[in-house]
């Protein structure tokens, strides 16, 4: 289990509060208007925004005294989840040794990896060879084998098409079963909540709350959700 305890996070001028558990295993959506603090709420979570008060810990393991490489979590931004000097194989190969030298095991792990996302074959393509989606599904295949307890996603897919993205969504729900992950996923699109996520962290107004069943918060959007929504 996740748990934020009494958190409070600051950006400059901005402040966020958090006191919310997240259970193992479960799929989680942020919603909330742009500037709101979500991506500053997962970035807490991660350790690349430092909380100023209260503690974050999964299954009792303090996460403030962790820096972000040894916490047990995977992130995909927005943007630049790849390095455009690598090729598929080698970002892939990062989320398991920084030094890139992978023994023949973990060689058959990369390959298997990116079998699973549908990219046999392509392991020598860099970056700039590759279409927006099969980027991300690159990037997919990394989580996969790093395996961590915890997935978090910054509306990753908010560059690719409707039908891409829906297909994304499914990769992500299937890896996190496989991998038994806790997903939370910032997204501006209400329809990926509903479609992945049974519950949903609202964050608006200085506080990430929740979570809350999705369903009923979309159906019944409390006026902060109701303005963004229109
Ligand atoms: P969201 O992801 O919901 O759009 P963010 O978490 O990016 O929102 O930003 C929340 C607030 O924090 C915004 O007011 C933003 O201007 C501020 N902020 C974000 N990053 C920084 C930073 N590096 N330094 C100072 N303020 C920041
Ligand atoms: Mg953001």
């Amino acid at each position: 289990m996740l748990r934020l305890e009494d958190v409070t996070i600051r950006q400059g001028d901005f402040t966020l509060h958090a006191s919310l558990s997240v259970p193992a295993g479960a799929r989680v959506a942020v919603i909330g208007p742009s500037g709101a603090g979500k991506s500053t709420f997962l970035g807490a979570i991660a350790g690349f925004v430092p909380v100023t008060t209260g503690r974050i810990d999964w299954d009792g393991l303090d996460l403030n005294a962790r820096s972000p490489s040894l916490r047990p979590i995977s992130i995909l931004f927005q943007d630049n989840n790849l390095f455009p000097h690598l090729t598929a194989f080698q970002n892939i190969a990062l989320g398991l040794k920084p030094s890139l030298r992978v023994n023949a095991a973990e060689q058959r792990r990369i390959a298997a990896a990116l079998d699973r996302v549908g990219l046999s074959g392509f392991e020598g393509r860099k970056p700039a060879q590759l279409s927006g989606g099969q980027q991300s599904r690159v990037a997919l295949a990394r989580v996969l084998l790093r395996a961590r307890p915890m997935v978090l996603l910054d509306e990753p897919f908010s560059a690719l098409g409707p039908a891409m993205k829906s297909e994304m969504l499914h990769l992500v729900r299937d890896i996190c079963a496989q991998t038994n992950a806790t997903l939370l996923m910032v997204t501006h699109d209400v329809n990926d909540a509903r479609a992945i996520a049974d519950n949903t962290v609202l964050v608006a107004d200085g506080h990430a709350a929740g979570p809350f069943p999705t369903a009923d918060l979309l159906d019944n959007p409390p006026p902060a959700l109701r303005d963004y929504l229109g």
